[in-house]
């Protein structure tokens, strides 16, 4: 069975839409994922607000209830009868984020069992034969192939292989007549 390593932030879990909430609350803005085309929210929130950025990241409840991204349980359901599921997020910049992790994991994906959780920090220590990711530095010394899921951030980003959802990493990995 040939081996996925799949991303949570912006792959499973649309983190991106709760630090826009949690920043337009508390600054009375109206940012969208729009305006961020290309960008990170670090790119177009000014450097003394930074600090509060970062902050939400690291409270204790921000990755407990985040919304999961359309299809993603469905797909992954199906390639996991295909293929062997591990989840690879890069958690270490915010030790808060295990707990509320794992049990969203386990709430939202209880089809994979805890023991392929990776919380890493480098995922170039992952031997997987694809890995997908919004996040295009991890595919740099990552040695299977890479598959960009498409997020605001890396809107310009070339040269890759991109997903725009999960329908098409159905099509992908499940070509008709195999699913
Ligand atoms: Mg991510």
């Amino acid at each position: 069975m040939k081996r996925i390593a799949v991303d949570m932030d912006e792959v499973l879990a649309d983190a991106l839409s709760e630090h826009l909430t949690r920043y337009n609350r508390d600054h009375g803005e109206l940012i969208t994922k729009a305006q961020l085309h290309g960008k990170w929210l670090w790119d177009v929130v000014s450097a003394d607000r930074h600090e509060r950025l970062e902050g939400y990241l690291r409270s204790e409840d921000f990755f407990e209830d985040l919304p999961v991204l359309a299809d993603s349980q469905e797909v992954l359901q199906k390639l996991s009868e295909h293929y062997e599921i591990f989840i690879a997020t890069a958690a270490m910049e915010f030790p808060n984020s295990f707990g509320p992790k794992y049990r969203w994991l386990r709430r939202h994906f209880p089809f994979i069992p805890p023991t392929n959780y990776v919380f890493c920090g480098d995922k170039s220590i992952l031997l997987a034969d694809y890995l997908i990711d919004d996040t295009f530095r991890h595919f740099e010394r990552f040695r299977g192939k890479g598959i960009l899921f498409t997020a605001p951030h890396n809107a310009e980003i070339t040269g890759v292989h991109r997903v725009a959802g999960w329908r098409e990493i159905e099509k992908f990995f499940l070509p008709v007549g195999r699913a």
